[in-house]
C-alpha cells in the first residue's frame, strides 16, 4: 500500500520521509519505482488521518525553513486549493453539472479498461487503478495528454482520478485539472512534452515507451470553453452553532478522521458515529473501511465509549437511525470542505430537522483562519502565511472560538 490507512502507521511513515525531506526539492520531478522521492503521504492528510499542520511541524522541526520550505510549500497547496474553492463553490457546482451531462463515451471506457490506445498512458493507467496513486508529474502528463492530445472534456478525467486516487480531493483534483486545461490560470495550459517525460521518467520505463512518443511530440493547447466565474461568492460561511444542555451525539466523517486533535476532541458526547461514504472502486474502498474502523478504535479510546460506523445506508438516513436509537438531541460535527458530503448537508439537516435535531457544524481553527486567504495566487497566499506567521513553529497562537 502506497500510504497506510492509519494514523499510527501514517506518523511513521512521515516520521521516515523527515530526514529525506531537504532532498525533496532536488527529487521531487523524478517518477520512480516506489516514488521514494515524495512523502506519499497524501491519501493520509486528504482525509486529515494527519494534518498539514503536523506534517509541518515534524519537518519544520528537524531542519531549518530554507531547507524544507519546497516541501512544506506543496503541503500547503492543497490547503489552498480548499480555501480557493470554499470561496466560489459555483466553480465545484459547474463540475458537478457538467459531469451528469457527459453522455457515456465508449473512448473513456477504454481508456479506463486500459485500451487507450497509447502505452505510456495505459502504463499510467494500470498504476492509477492498481495503486490508487499516481505521481504528481504522472498526473500532470496524463491530465495534459487527455486534454491537448486526446482532446476529452477534462471533467470526464478528473472524475476518473477522483474515483480511483486514494488522496482523490475536490479541490485539488478539480482545480489541478483545471489548471492543466488553463482554465485555473486563464490563458497558461500545461503541455506535456516528450523531453519532459524523458527528463523525469525512470530508464527501464523510458525503453518500454520507445515507438510511443507520437502524442507527445508536437503538443499544441486545446483550451476548453470555462463557463463559470472565478468571483468570489462565499466570503462568510453560515454559522451552525452547538446549543448548549442538549444529549450530545459526535459525527465524525471522511473528510477529517482525526477528531482528537480537533476542537471535536473537547467536546461531551453521549453516542459517536464514524461515517464514510464507500461507494468507490474496491481497493478506493478498502482503503477507507480500514481508515473508518482505525478512527472508530481510536475515537473509543479517546471517549471511553462504543463507536459506531455507517458506510453502506444513504447517510441522511443513517444519521437519523443512529441519533433516535440513541435519543440525541443534537449531532455535531466538524464542517466539511465543499466537495460530495458538503453537498448533502441540506439533505441532512432536512431530514434531522423534521425529527428536532439540531446539526451542529465546527471548524478547525486554522481551517477557519486560512480560509479568507485563498482570494487570489498561491504565492500571495504562501507570502502571507509566512507575514502573519501562520505556519507552525511560529509564536502567533491562531484563535478561534470553539463554536
Ligand atoms: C491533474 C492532477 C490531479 C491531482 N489530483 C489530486 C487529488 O485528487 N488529491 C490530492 O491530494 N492531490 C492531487 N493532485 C496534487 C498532487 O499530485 C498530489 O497531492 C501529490 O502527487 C501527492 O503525492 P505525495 O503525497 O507523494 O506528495 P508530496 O510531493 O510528498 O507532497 C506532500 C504533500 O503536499 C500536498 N501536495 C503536493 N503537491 C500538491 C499539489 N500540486 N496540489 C495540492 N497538494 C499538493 C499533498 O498533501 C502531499 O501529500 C493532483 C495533481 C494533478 C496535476
Amino acid at each position: 500500500m502506497i500510504c497506510p490507512a492509519s494514523r499510527a502507521d501514517a506518523l511513521a511513515q512521515l516520521a521516515e520521509f523527515v530526514p529525506k525531506a531537504p532532498l525533496y526539492a532536488r527529487d521531487r520531478n523524478h517518477v520512480r519505482p516506489g516514488h521514494l522521492g515524495v512523502s506519499r503521504l497524501s491519501p493520509a492528510i486528504r482525509h486529515r488521518l494527519i494534518t498539514e499542520d503536523e506534517v509541518a511541524t515534524a519537518v519544520l522541526g528537524a531542519h531549518s525553513f530554507s531547507k524544507v520550505e519546497k516541501f512544506v510549500q506543496e503541503v500547503y497547496w492543497r490547503r489552498y486549493w480548499k480555501s480557493w474553492l470554499s470561496l466560489r463553490p459555483q466553480v465545484w457546482e459547474n463540475y458537478q453539472n457538467d459531469i451528469s451531462l457527459l453522455k457515456q463515451d465508449p473512448h473513456l471506457q477504454r481508456i479506463e479498461s486500459l485500451q487507450s490506445g497509447n502505452r505510456i498512458i495505459d502504463h499510467f493507467t494500470r498504476e492509477l487503478i492498481e495503486t490508487g496513486y499516481l505521481h504528481n508529474h504522472a498526473r500532470m502528463w496524463y491530465a495534459a495528454w487527455w486534454i491537448h492530445a486526446a482532446r476529452l472534456p477534462w471533467q470526464a478525467g478528473a472524475d476518473l482520478f477522483l474515483r480511483h486516487l486514494l488522496d482523490g480531493d475536490p479541490a485539488s483534483n478539480t482545480l489541478s485539472w483545471r489548471w492543466v486545461a488553463g482554465l485555473q490560470t486563464p490563458g497558461k495550459t500545461y503541455l506535456a512534452r516528450r523531453s519532459n517525460l524523458e527528463k523525469y521518467l525512470t530508464s527501464g520505463l523510458l525503453e518500454s515507451f520507445d515507438g510511443h512518443w507520437q502524442d507527445f511530440e508536437n503538443p499544441t493547447p486545446n483550451m476548453p470553453a470555462d463557463s463559470v466565474s472565478h468571483a468570489v461568492s462565499c466570503r462568510e460561511l453560515p454559522h451552525f452553532p452547538a446549543k448548549d444542555g442538549l444529549k450530545n451525539g459526535l459525527w465524525i466523517h471522511e473528510e477529517d478522521l482525526s477528531p482528537e486533535t480537533s476542537p471535536l476532541g473537547n467536546c461531551a458526547a453521549d453516542a459517536i458515529l464514524v461515517s464514510a461514504d464507500l461507494e468507490f472502486p474496491s481497493l478506493k474502498r478498502a482503503w477507507l473501511e480500514q481508515a473508518v474502523q482505525d478512527t472508530a478504535s481510536r475515537a473509543a479510546l479517546h471517549w471511553k465509549r462504543d463507536v459506531s460506523t455507517a458506510t453502506s445506508a444513504p447517510l441522511a438516513d443513517a444519521l437519523l437511525a443512529w441519533a433516535v436509537s440513541h435519543e440525541l438531541q443534537q449531532i455535531i460535527a466538524l464542517r466539511p470542505d465543499v466537495g460530495p458530503l458538503a453537498d448533502k448537508l441540506p439533505e441532512i439537516f432536512q431530514v434531522l430537522g423534521k425529527h428536532h435535531i439540531h446539526l451542529a457544524l465546527i471548524d478547525r481553527p486554522r481551517d477557519a483562519a486560512l480560509r479568507p486567504l485563498g482570494t487570489s495566487g498561491f504565492f500571495k497566499f504562501w507570502e502571507t502565511l509566512q507575514k502573519k506567521n501562520f505556519l507552525p513553529g511560529h509564536s502567533r497562537p491562531i484563535q478561534a472560538e470553539l463554536f
